[in-house]
């Protein structure tokens, strides 16, 4: 008997106009994006991601992902052009997400966007995000009320300079303040305001380099002005003595070089990853093609985590489970693919030992390993050529699939060392691709690698011996 699997793309009632998320990111850590927006997602046929949207979150979700922001290095997008851009990918059929930092209805000009899908016919909905506002109250230890000191709060904004307004509220917390600190303090001294009053501006809350100035606000005023970005200016008597030396700000930064999940304490650590390789899925439309003929083959070997990893996902989507490959022999060559087949339930019939480079051949000879037909799942970068050479002179049949890619990675937001205390490198390939972006590694930085070919690549490239 056979069951038809809905299709992930299935929104009820508005099959055929696709259907927008408007989701709010939060305002940095990655971390502080709702369930149900990790969940839509996942699910997105499109991401279209904003400037303030960190580039460590978007890389997460494997949707077409299109930058609708301001960055010098691309096309600066117009809001009607956004508008244009959201409504052409859901008239096209498609679950279109629409990614905004902090809150889509705080300073984010949600409210328009909504307009445009009313005017258009096209479903919505819209899930919250935690606005920046939370993010740096929550990351600095600024209580945006408190019993006795503060019982109102007001969110406004530093733009245009015209325009600043001070309403009535204890707390006041202002957006957008990135030339426009001193004409906002400027403003709140004119609505009557003490020199004495306390004033915090938090710089990239919630982020690795998350920075805080404080002072009064006579203090401030009479600072050099400079431009922080993006930052909030929050001032009012609820600012304690705890905000210079805040839980975020004790914790060491380290900087993870690869996509190796190092079991860091989060409790002591802040990671900041540094890919080496931009990663993406390979073109559903091949994999599906070699899935209908998955019988062919006796033996699937998996090289690497991410074969596993990426096969899953496309034969889930697939509409299959492990039992499609209850025939297959499965073989791995890395301990990582082993340990990642483990979390689908299966236990490879072999799998190497050690991380030792040929081990995989000398097993394949021993276990007597000829004439099968072998599924190769892997990237596109060709890198198991010394296995495929071993195997077909075994008389095997080696197919390999391309179920996911591999570039080169750009850093998008070029990282600021300034703010890590710790690298750890976990590969060779990680220690060149770092050095193509940073020419030296400040000496307050401890170094750590995986293993020693990664410390000789290290020591030769930062070094000098
Ligand atoms: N919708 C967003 C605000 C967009 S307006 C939200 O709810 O947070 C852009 C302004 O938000 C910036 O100029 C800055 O004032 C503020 N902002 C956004 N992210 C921030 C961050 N991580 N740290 C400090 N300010 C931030």
């Amino acid at each position: 008997m056979t069951t038809s699997v809905p299709s992930h793309n299935e929104t009820p009632g508005t099959h055929r106009k696709g259907y927008v998320y408007i989701i709010g990111a939060g305002p940095g850590d990655p971390e502080l994006l709702t369930l149900k927006g990790e969940r839509v997602l996942r699910e997105a046929d499109v991401i279209l991601y904003d400037d303030l949207v960190s580039s460590e979150l978007i890389e997460r979700f494997h949707a077409q992902k299109i930058y609708t922001g301001k960055r010098k290095d691309s096309h600066h997008f117009e809001q009607d052009e956004i508008n244009e851009e959201i409504v052409r990918h859901a008239l096209q059929g498609k679950k279109v997400a629409r990614l905004k930092g902090g809150d889509p209805f705080v300073f984010g000009r949600g409210g328009e966007e909504i307009e445009v899908l009313r005017n258009n016919g096209i479903g919505y909905e819209i899930i919250p995000g935690i606005t920046a506002a939370h993010g740096a109250s929550a990351y600095t230890e600024i209580p945006l009320t408190m019993r006795k000191i503060s019982s109102s709060v007001a969110f406004c904004t530093g733009h245009p300079i015209n325009k600043i307004q001070v309403p009535d509220a204890d707390t006041l917390v202002y957006y957008m303040v990135a030339s426009s600190v001193h004409d906002v303090l400027d403003a709140v001294v004119n609505k009557g305001w003490k020199d004495d009053t306390k004033v915090a501006i938090v710089q990239n809350a919630t982020r690795y380099n998350q920075k805080i100035f404080t002072g009064t606000l006579g203090e401030l005023r009479k600072r050099e002005k400079a431009l922080y970005s993006p930052a909030l200016l929050i001032l009012g008597a609820n600012i304690n003595q705890f905000i210079e030396n805040n839980w975020y700000s004790k914790k060491k930064k380290v900087l993870i070089t690869g996509d190796n999940e190092m079991g860091f304490n989060s409790e002591k650590y802040i990671v900041v990853p540094f890919p080496c390789h931009r990663v993406e899925g390979a073109d559903q439309d091949t994999v599906n093609q070699c899935f209908k003929t998955i019988d062919d083959y006796s033996v699937l070997l998996f090289p690497s985590r991410l074969s596993v990893t990426y096969f899953f996902r496309y034969m889930h989507e697939f509409g299959k489970d492990v039992r499609f490959l209850g025939n297959h022999k499965i073989y791995t060559s890395s301990h990582a693919a082993y340990t990642e087949l483990l979390k689908y339930g299966v236990i490879a019939d072999l799998h190497p030992e050690t991380e030792r480079s040929g081990e995989m051949i000398t097993i394949f000879r021993e276990k007597g390993v000829e004439h099968e037909n072998i599924l190769l799942p892997c990237s596109n970068n060709g890198n198991n050529e010394y296995l495929t050479l071993a195997l077909t002179a075994l008389h095997n049949r080696v197919t390999p699939l391309s179920v996911y890619y591999q570039g080169s990675h750009k850093q998008g937001e070029t990282l600021d060392l300034d703010f890590i205390d710790e690298i750890y490198f976990s590969s060779p390939a990680c220690v060149r691709n770092f050095k193509s972006c940073y020419k030296t590694i400040p000496e307050k930085i401890t170094v750590t690698t995986a293993n020693n070919t990664t410390e000789n690549e290290f020591r030769m490239l930062f070094m000098n011996h």
